[in-house]
């Protein structure tokens, strides 16, 4: 079998199918390692199975935890709290443990597919060659080169508002500033906007107090700002979904900087201002209608792209890895197989996509102008 790209959903389907008995290689575009790129996630209860039930890692080993949901007023002081226990990780912690657990020598970076034949379920490589196999799993994420070939009038469309997001050592903020974010997932809601924190293991993997991370995620409209202005990045070039760490423009960052300190709690301003590496992300819903043409599947964000809101990429691509496996051990034709499981999961992800699509809009004040 053949899996196109090598990040969360390709390591998901890539270690499944193995416990399924299958020996698939993983053809990642990404030269470097993709570690070091990543932020926080909400550690789901799915994903902390998967990495248990197959010995990949014990979840709690890379978790950090809270035990309340605090809401802030724009003072900053708290306007209610209610019990919630939450299990938050770094999308780092995931893919290196992920990484690790999946054989090096079917794992090839430098390797971008270009093109599929879902007739034969032949993938052929940037480089001029070709592998053909019994079935291609395309996990490349949003912008997936295989769904626009096989969807070319498919593709993201733009929720009217971003996400601004970043990381924080905890041991750069100040003591009192770390006190406000401890042991509770922290939001603000303001007029058409959202920011939320909690926090993630450090870059190190730990998870005492001290060696944590402070993720946050900002939520706002780009008021009247043009879109391309805020997504072309230091080197001038447009981006389409992501400004990442580091290449922000000045005037973007600095604009920002000056809209925390206007509209969000003090304390969120403070952790915006003290991020050294804030970037931002365009929110967007993707749908596609169907995952599985011919011997060609599309699993993952290469799918499906439901709105952070719902927490729920990581373990979307986790569960679809999952159910295809769960498939191909029910049934022995292939045929049967996939079928079953585009059913189940198409279903699924249009269900999730349209969920997120209403947490944002009613969060982001966008519903009635929809
Ligand atoms: C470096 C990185 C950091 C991330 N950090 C976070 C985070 O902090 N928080 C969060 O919620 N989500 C994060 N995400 C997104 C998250 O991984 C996904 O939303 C979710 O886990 C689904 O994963 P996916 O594998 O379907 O898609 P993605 O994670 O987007 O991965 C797609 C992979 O496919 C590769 N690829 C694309 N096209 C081709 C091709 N033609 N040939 C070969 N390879 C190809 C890409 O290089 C990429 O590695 C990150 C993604 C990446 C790649």
């Amino acid at each position: 079998m053949t899996v196109s790209g090598g990040s969360m959903g390709g390591l998901f389907a890539g270690l499944a199918l193995e416990d399924a008995g299958h020996e698939p290689t993983i053809y990642e575009q990404s030269t470097g390692d993709l570690h070091g790129r990543g932020a926080g996630i909400v550690a789901q209860e799915n994903v902390r199975r998967f990495l248990e039930r197959r010995d990949v890692v014990d979840p709690d080993a890379i978790a950090t935890t809270s035990s309340e949901r605090r809401f802030l007023a724009r003072d900053g002081d708290v306007e209610m709290s209610r019990p919630d226990s939450m299990a938050f990780t770094s999308w780092d912690a995931v893919y290196r443990r992920l990484r690790e657990a999946f054989p090096d020598d079917r794992y090839r970076t430098g390797r971008e597919i270009v093109g599929v034949d879902p007739a034969t379920a032949t993938a052929e490589f940037a480089a001029g060659d070709e592998r053909e196999a019994d079935l291609v799993i395309a996990a490349e994420g949003g912008q997936s080169s295989t769904r626009r070939q096989l969807f070319p009038a498919v593709g993201p469309e733009f929720a009217d508002y971003v996400a601004w997001r970043g990381v924080v050592d905890e041991s750069d903020l100040a003591p009192a500033v770390a006190d406000r974010f401890d042991d509770a997932f922290v939001f603000y809601q303001g007029q058409d906007l959202l920011v939320l924190a909690y926090f993630i293991p450090g870059d190190d993997g730990g998870t005492a107090p001290g060696e944590r991370r402070l993720n946050w995620v900002w939520y706002d409209t780009l008021e009247n700002r043009d879109r391309s202005a805020v997504f072309t990045d230091a080197t001038d070039a447009e981006r389409e979904i992501t400004v990442p760490p580091g290449a922000l423009r000045e005037p973007v960052r600095t604009r920002q900087l000056e809209r925390a300190s206007d509209v969000l709690p003090p304390v969120f301003s403070r952790i915006v201002a003290e991020t050294p590496t804030p970037f931002v992300q365009a929110i967007y819903d993707l749908t596609i209608p169907e995952m599985v043409v011919d011997r060609v599947c599309l699993l993952g964000d290469a799918a499906f792209v439901a709105r952070t809101h719902t927490a729920a990429g990581t373990a979307k691509a986790a569960g679809d890895a999952v159910a295809l496996e769960r498939a191909l051990e029910r049934h022995d034709a292939l045929d049967a197989a996939l079928s079953t499981w585009n059913d189940s999961r198409t279903e699924y992800g249009d269900r999730l996509v349209a969920r997120g699509r209403r947490m944002g809009d009613e969060r982001l004040g966008l519903a009635d102008s929809n």
